[in-house]
């Protein structure tokens, strides 16, 4: 962690205008400036940066931040790595938060593994490069493979002479401890003391996280030798995980952004050979089938995903399973079947850069197409092998989150299978059916009257209920944040006299005390609770304090919230749309605070109606006469904060 006067001495240093120029032209326009936005493609720049706030924000493509969330955006960083980006560049010595002698200790054991990777990364890299064997046979491998030295460089391959504990020796000499090599897996240790290097006579490739660091490495023997496997990969460790990292990620992420796709090989070497022939955007998930863990993690950066597949029948059926996971994570998968006999390895070293880019435009298809096509192929003409194949499909389809998607899907599949669409419905039907029962069912006994749940809760999700008030609730703390301090603000008491003004935060927070409310929206909620604690002085200056804020998703949501134009009820915009939010706090902050109060109350009303149809259907008689009765109060409620909002939306 890194400590809160650090990141406002950052924030401070790294002007906006500064750090975006050096990626976009900026040319002035009133008091801001415009440019180009990196984040998309556009003609007519609609990317605006105000070096009085300190902020950018698109127009098009709704991206907005300070220099920090720009740097996170345009590197893919993460929040602290782009503090520490920002730190370097304006020379700013980074002061990290105290640890707990527990954090202390777990952090020192994988920072200690990072820094014997490190070594054994650059000890490996000058073998190849530098050893007569290294040269001779490392690189003399790596170069018979078509890989240029530039790219030898980039990727940090390395090779790990073939002895017993030569490596070892060398990293103990120079100081690093045996704990690390063995817990890194670098080095394995015996009995009474028998040490030997893992990789020896293997070429090495570095894995690397997505910050660049090394993790872990894969060596490949080049001898003939039955008895060992031809690849080695570093054991699992705390820094290590196999099912989350990707190969390649480090070089890929920032092409996969600016393409929006990500290419899926198997193994380093494909990688390589088609980041050399101008694919960079490429990854492998390294022989193992893909995790939910690797899917996340390209799912950061895009929903676009090519799997690239060699001619080989049975290795395709093999994987086409593991890629109803990437359907089921929302991504658009597409498939390239290279040509009989080749890999991405050898057909990128047969094709120059723009062949093979135009061959994988032209010849890649719909993942679902795909598997429809290969399988039918396979079933011929046997009914019964068909039925099922048309199951296989639709769960396929069936899993896809996007409904639209789901049905373009449908009715191509309908055509390929010669199926009519509403049967492939029906199907999908059932089996979406049997995931929701499979996900309603009790655990425990007690609950087995929730099998009877009416509609309208089996619709809902986890943390949709939190989601239902997140428009009002924005509104509330939009307005706390930038206008907080306003004093022009009038209440009135009871009686509709005695005006007097008050700041619009007075307000907002009264009427949010008075009636006990905290916000759904964990962020929001965080923020209007520390927004309370704040000094009320003129030398606090809030919005700065929540865009400098240590934790990302406060600073990303202030960001957002004081760069977005407020959401106008539709009734009511076609006259406003001149007039600037601080000229109307009178009728904003009630306004917004009348429309949160009333979505709680209808909500109320909802949950309510549902007890009462419980209560009947089980014939509680006065339950439901008790349920009837808490509703009239509700809408008793409901009736005077209807009213009320009329009032303030007809205030001009
Ligand atoms: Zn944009």
């Amino acid at each position: 962690m890194i400590d809160q006067l650090t990141i406002d001495r950052i924030n401070d240093a790294a002007r906006i205008e500064d750090v975006v120029g050096d990626y976009v032209t900026l040319r002035k326009r009133g008091v801001n400036l415009l440019g180009l936005c990196p984040f998309h493609n556009e003609k007519t720049p609609s990317f605006t940066v105000s070096p009085a706030k300190g902020i950018f924000k698109c127009f098009g493509c709704g991206k907005g931040g300070n220099s920090v969330h720009f740097i996170m955006e345009h590197e893919q960083l993460s929040y602290v790595e782009a503090l520490k980006y920002l730190a370097r560049k304006y020379h700013i010595e980074v002061v990290e938060k105290e640890l707990t002698p527990e954090e202390e200790a777990a952090r020192n054991d994988r920072e200690s593994m990072l820094l014997v990777n490190e070594y054994a990364q650059k000890y490996f890299t000058n073998i190849l490069h530098n050893h007569i064997d290294g040269k001779a046979v490392g690189l003399g491998y790596f170069r018979e493979r078509g890989f240029r030295d530039d790219i030898i460089r980039k990727f940090q391959l390395g090779y790990c002479l073939d002895e017993k504990d030569g490596f070892t020796k060398d990293a103990l000499k120079s100081g690093y401890k045996k704990e690390f090599l063995v817990k890194t897996g670098l080095t394995i240790e015996g009995e009474n003391n028998y040490v030997a290097d893992r990789f020896r006579g293997r070429v090495m490739f570095p894995v690397h996280s997505l910050s660049g660091k090394v993790l872990a490495f894969g060596g490949r023997i080049l001898k003939k030798d039955e008895k060992l496997a031809k690849y080695v990969n570093s054991p699992e460790s705390e820094i290590y995980h196999k099912s989350n990292e990707l190969y390649g990620i480090f070089f890929a992420k920032q092409a996969i952004v600016r393409h929006d796709r990500c290419y899926l090989v198997e193994g380093y070497t494909d990688v390589i050979s088609m980041f050399q022939s101008g694919i960079e955007n490429v990854v492998a998930s390294s022989g193992t089938s893909l995790t939910p863990g690797q899917i996340r993690l390209i799912h950061r950066f895009t929903e676009n995903v090519t799997v690239l597949y060699d001619g080989d029948p049975a290795g395709i059926k093999a994987s086409i399973r593991g890629i109803d996971l990437l359907l089921e994570e929302g991504l658009n998968i597409k498939v390239l079947l290279l040509p009989d006999g080749d890999d991405p390895d050898s057909f990128a070293r047969k094709n120059n850069a723009s062949d093979f880019i135009r061959f994988v435009e032209e010849n890649s298809v719909d993942f679902i197409r795909f598997k429809t096509s290969l399988l039918l192929n396979e079933v011929g003409n046997d009914p019964i092998k068909r039925a099922g194949l048309v199951q296989d499909i639709v769960r396929s389809i069936a899993i896809i989150p996007n409904q639209l998607i789901r049905s373009e899907y449908v009715k191509e599949c309908s055509t390929l299978l010669d199926v009519n669409e509403q049967m492939l419905y029906h199907e999908i039907a059932k089996i979406k059916n049997k995931q929701l029962e499979s996900k309603l069912t009790p655990k425990t006994e007690t609950e087995t009257a929730a099998n009877q749940q009416p509609k309208l809760e089996q619709s809902e999700k986890p943390g949709q209920t939190a989601q239902k008030f997140e428009n009002e609730e924005r509104n509330i703390i939009r307005v706390l944040i930038k206008y907080g301090s306003y004093l022009q603000f009038i209440s009135t008491d009871e009686n509709g006299e005695n005006s007097t003004p008050v700041t619009v935060s007075d307000y907002i927070l009264h009427e949010l005390e008075t009636d006990n409310l905290s916000l759904q929206n964990p962020v929001l909620d965080t923020i209007l609770r520390e927004y309370k604690l704040l000094p009320k002085d003129s030398a606090t200056d809030v919005e700065k304090h929540f865009l400098n804020h240590p934790d990302v998703a406060v600073s990303q949501l202030v960001a957002d919230l004081i760069t977005e134009k407020y959401t106008l009820s539709k009734i009511h915009s076609k006259f406003r749309e001149l007039e600037t939010d601080d000229k109307r706090l009178n009728e904003l902050a009630p306004r917004y605070i009348y429309e949160y109060k009333l979505a709680l109350i209808i909500q109320n009303r909802k949950e309510m109606l549902l007890k009462m149809k419980k209560a009947a259907e089980s014939n509680d008689a006065s339950a439901v006469g008790q349920i009837m009765k808490e509703i009239e109060q509700i809408d008793y409620f409901k009736n005077i904060l209807s009213k009320e909002l009329d009032r303030v939306l007809n205030l001009l």
